[in-house]
């Protein structure tokens, strides 16, 4: 007698829990708005893949030239070796020559960031780099040379 009492039990349990299921997957279908979306085809109307990050989102680098002073503390911090900065001086004035980052090797690990004292670095919302060989992660973020920032003194003034 037990065992068919247990037995109906068990059938009961499965139909209740079933059912528990499907009224939530019903109220997500019908009622509760999308939480997902179908990356890349249906963004939605206006909406970018950088849209859908977070605020603190790190994805590619990006660099300010203007605020850089040629420092190389993002070049010396980066465990990894992913940039390298060039510089040369031109009738006293000092130029970045180069300023490459290699994407496929950096881990977002923000130390280049952090130490970069002008925010001259940040983190990008970009993500998207899908690419047939390595070399399309390599980004230069310099063309010509451009002259450094001047460096602030510790009096205020500028060196
Ligand atoms: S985020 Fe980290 S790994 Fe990437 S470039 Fe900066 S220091 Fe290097
Ligand atoms: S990006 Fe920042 S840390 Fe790197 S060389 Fe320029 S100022 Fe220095």
């Amino acid at each position: 007698m037990n065992a068919i009492r247990n037995y109906m039990d068990n059938i009961l349990k499965a139909v209740t829990s079933t059912a528990k299921g499907m009224g939530i997957t019903l109220r997500y279908w019908a009622l509760e708005p999308s939480i997902t979306v179908e990356y890349p085809d249906r963004l939605g109307k206006g909406v970018t893949a950088e849209d859908l990050v977070s605020e603190r989102f790190r994805g590619f680098l990006g660099f300010e030239p203007s605020v850089c002073i040629a420092c190389l503390q993002c070049q010396r911090v980066c465990p990894t070796d992913c940039i390298k900065v060039g510089t040369e001086k031109r009738d006293e004035v000092r130029f970045i020559t180069r300023f490459d980052v290699n994407q496929a090797k950096c881990m977002h690990c923000g130390l280049c960031v952090e130490e970069c004292p002008t925010e001259a670095l940040f983190f990008t919302k970009r993500y998207e780099g899908a690419c047939f060989d390595m070399e399309g992660l390599c980004f230069s973020h310099v063309g010509e040379p451009v002259p450094a920032a001047k460096r602030k003194r510790e009096d205020g003034g500028q060196e």
